[in-house]
């Protein structure tokens, strides 16, 4: 009945894993929802003085296709603080949440027959986005090198139809970051094979000592022509509903990138990227230190928690705001209603008998691993994790 492409993919596992987490706690059950991938938060207060404003002033209108000139600015200005190179207006494309710059890349970069390199696991849209463009992920497993992709790994998966890889630092799922050394590696190996770096920095202003958010852009300013850069608003300001996020690459690649957005979304909300220029314009950045403390904290008292676990490692949780677990250890082993084959069975498990929604590591490309958000608050996240850590303790 519908389109071919349509079999390519199907809903992203981590909106069916919330829709689960849903119909238990509909069923009366108290779930405590470790699924999502975004931040309990309030809003932080120059967005809503900008969007009240801005409703105020019957800002009612279409915008620039790619974004208000003065918000591709304040993102330019942004970019070029982050990376220490100079980035102008017309190289930001303004979008509706990362996964329209990420998609624009796609349709935009890539030929039917293509490949795109991306490491495992992975976030599940990546992937997806490759295969609706017609191209071929290629996937790099990061699991024995603590989900970090080993440089020769990576030139091992490159052919002569590589034409991109993506690179996610801090990583969805499982919270890896790539340091500089091996973001140089890449970009060599871009400019040598001549391939498009996807650089997602979506979770960048969430890395925890010792570890440091590297800048693709700026390890290696020689490969800038091969770099597309995607960054969202949607977890560093907490606005994952409103839908903003941007792409920053080669004017040519946002010329493209303008032409599918003005067939498809025309541009992005217009109160939302008034919203967001407020914020830039205000210039008091204590909302995004205290966000960072508050996950910092919670990712302490997570880990403490996590700590009791017997069979399980404890998880990297360098950056981002997952705890992304390895159930090798339990996956083949026995719950009381029977085997436990994969990670799906430990989730399943773990929303009936402790009460905890998370993500089984399936949606991310990953048999036996479970990705847990900790960006709720800390008195829930303690519970849940009591919780979680009893049940599984108690498998055979
Ligand atoms: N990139 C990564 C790695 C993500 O995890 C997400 C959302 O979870 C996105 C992009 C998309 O974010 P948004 O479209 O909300 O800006």
């Amino acid at each position: 009945m519908v389109a071919q492409r349509m079999s390519l993919f199907s809903v992203s596992g981590t909106a069916n894993a919330r829709a689960a987490a849903k119909a238990a706690a509909a069923s009366g059950k108290e779930i405590i929802d470790l699924s999502a991938g975004e931040i309990w938060a309030e809003t932080p207060e120059a967005v809503r003085r900008g969007a009240v404003a801005a409703i105020n002033r019957n800002l009612n209108r279409y915008t620039d296709t790619v974004g208000t000139e003065q918000l591709r600015e304040a993102i330019a200005k942004k970019l070029s603080v982050d990376t220490g190179q100079l980035w102008r207006a017309d190289e930001i494309a303004v979008t509706a949440g990362a996964k329209q710059a990420l998609f624009n890349a796609a349709l935009a970069l890539l030929n039917p027959g293509d490949e795109v390199i991306i490491p495992a696991p992975y976030w599940t849209t990546f992937p997806a986005q490759v295969s609706i463009a017609g191209a071929r992920p290629v996937f790099v497993d990061t699991r024995a090198n603590g989900y970090v992709p080993r440089i020769e790994d990576i030139r091992a998966a490159i052919s002569p139809s590589t034409r991109a890889i993506v690179v996610n630092t801090p990583n969805n799922p499982t919270g890896a970051i790539l340091d500089r050394e091996l973001l140089n590696g890449i970009t060599e190996l871009a400019l040598e094979h001549d391939f498009w770096v996807i650089f997602d920095e979506c979770y960048g202003n969430f890395v925890f000592e010792p570890g440091k958010h590297e800048h693709i852009a700026a390890v290696n300013p020689e490969a800038r022509r091969r770099i597309v850069v995607v960054n969202s608003f949607s977890k560093s300001l907490t606005l994952t509903g409103w839908r903003l996020g941007y792409l920053a690459a080669p004017r040519e690649v946002i010329s493209a990138a303008k032409a599918l957005q003005s067939h498809t979304t025309s541009n992005p909300n217009v109160v939302a990227q008034h919203a967001v220029l407020a914020y830039f314009e205000d210039g008091d950045r204590s909302f995004e230190r205290g966000l960072r403390a508050r996950l910092a904290l919670n990712r302490t008292r997570g880990l403490a928690i996590l700590s009791r676990l017997r069979n399980v490692p404890p998880p990297p949780a360098q950056g981002g705001f997952y705890f992304y677990l390895d159930l090798s250890g339990l996956v083949g082993g026995r719950s009381r209603d029977g085997a436990i084959a994969t990670a799906d069975d430990v989730a399943n498990l773990l929303l009936r008998e402790a009460g905890v929604a998370s993500v089984p590591g399936s949606a991310f490309g990953d048999p036996t691993g479970m990705r847990l958000s900790y960006g709720i608050p800390v008195d829930l996240l303690e519970r849940g994790l009591e919780s979680l850590v009893d049940t599984l303790n108690g498998l055979s």
